[in-house]
């Protein structure tokens, strides 16, 4: 039995069964490259699901985190920390534009602060996406639209009406004077990398504020850097004219795989909590938000730039096979559709070639990649690609 087998046996004997069994264990990492229990290096091309943006054992978030620790860990939100303060400070400037900030763990946490946050505008109704992914509590899954994933836990929390992603008249339908809240990702992520016009966001926007409704971006997977610009909605390739969302919720990268997760809010939304409205043990803590603070340092140290350039090429490589129907995506995620469906094949042959790339949906390959990605990594993907697609069997033409 391999090293691999015997962990994997263990898992099942002492995890609860919510992920099934897991593709690999894995026990170091360096860069954007990850080894197994048995040796085996591959190049992480997911990184964590879009979380590992500075990749694996990053020297300056590793020396960030170990100062920190060894100064002062953890505190409780009875007191305050430099490094949470600091934070906030940065992220509202790269927000640009006035903003308070609510620190949490998960990404869900950060969608079930901006949830609560909305109920205090006195109105109920939030306006979501077909497609839409906001995480697994109670209130992100009520905001979450795949059946799957919701049905078991019915009922949910909320009034919450669905509408099709990118799909500007459907928002001028739903909306209403009652609706608290338009809550849209800017590139949906779990979805498989799915783009909106780049005028969707605009149009959402002035939709909301018409009926007095709050913009909730949920940046959760495209922050940070993520799509080649520090916020997606601040992406010229992604979103035509400029769009001051009144909510942003952030995780995933934020502190390059500590777990942290951010509720921001501008203008008078930022004030909309009074002190006993909303709360948290660890969220903040001096650990969690000096990552962030090396994250954000390393990555305005060139890499947006790298991230724009090195998408591009991924995605040309990618698009020059028959196979590929469509590829998708800014910067480091980038979603495609596969001329049959074979996702998961292909997710398998990828990761016996030694690559580990994402299937969210029958059709569709993710990748979200550390941004330190380097080119050799590339050109070795790009010229394993077309190998990994035969080993999965996918034909060109023939739908089978
Ligand atoms: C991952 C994700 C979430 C949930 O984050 P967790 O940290 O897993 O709770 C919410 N929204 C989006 C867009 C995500 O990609």
């Amino acid at each position: 039995m391999s090293i691999t087998a015997g962990w994997t046996e263990r898992y099942a004997g002492a995890l609860m069964n919510t992920f099934g069994a897991p593709k690999l264990v894995l026990t170091k990492g360096e860069g954007a490259h990850v080894w197994d229990a048995d040796g085996r290096e591959y190049v992480d091309l997911l990184g964590g699901i879009a979380v590992n943006v500075l990749g694996h054992g990053h020297p300056r978030l590793v020396a960030a985190v170990t100062e920190q620790l060894q100064t002062l860990g953890h505190i409780s939100n009875f007191f305050a920390s430099a490094p949470q303060i600091e934070l906030a400070e940065r992220l509202v400037s790269l927000l640009g534009t006035d903003a308070h900030v609510f620190f949490t763990n998960s990404g869900a946490e950060a969608n079930e602060a901006a949830f609560k946050l909305t109920r205090r505008t006195g109105r109920t109704k939030i306006v979501v996406t077909e497609g839409g992914f906001h995480g697994r509590t109670m209130g992100a899954l009520a905001l979450t639209s795949k059946l799957a994933y919701r049905e078991p836990f019915e009922p949910l929390p909320g009034e919450v009406v669905f509408v099709p992603f990118g799909d500007v008249a459907a928002l001028e339908a739903a909306v209403d004077d009652a609706t608290a809240a338009v809550l849209v990702e800017p590139v949906q992520g779990e979805a498989g990398v799915v783009v909106p016009p780049t005028d969707y966001l605009p149009a959402a926007q002035r939709i909301a504020h018409e009926h007095g409704a709050l913009l909730w971006l949920d940046e959760i997977q495209t922050g940070i850097g993520r799509t080649g610009a520090w916020f997606a909605h601040q992406n010229p390739a992604l979103v035509s004219g400029s769009v001051v969302p009144d909510i942003v919720t952030l995780a995933k990268g934020l502190a390059g795989g500590i777990p942290i997760g951010a509720c921001i809010a501008t203008g008078g939304s930022g004030k909309l909590f009074d002190p006993g409205n909303h709360g948290t043990t660890f969220g903040g803590n001096p650990v969690a938000a000096a990552a962030a603070l090396a994250v954000l340092d390393v990555v305005a140290d060139g890499l947006l730039e790298h991230t724009a350039a090195i998408g591009a090429r991924i995605k040309a490589g990618l698009a020059a096979d028959p196979r590929v129907v469509e590829v998708r995506g800014e910067g480091l995620l980038i979603g495609l559709d596969l001329v049959q469906p074979k996702s998961a094949d292909v997710a398998a042959a990828a990761q016996d070639a030694g690559f580990i790339v994402n299937a969210p949906t029958p059709e569709r390959i993710r990748l979200a990649p550390p941004l330190v990605l380097t080119d050799a990594d590339v050109d070795a993907f790009l010229s394993a690609w077309p190998a990994i697609l035969d080993a999965a069997g996918v034909t060109e033409g023939a739908n089978s």
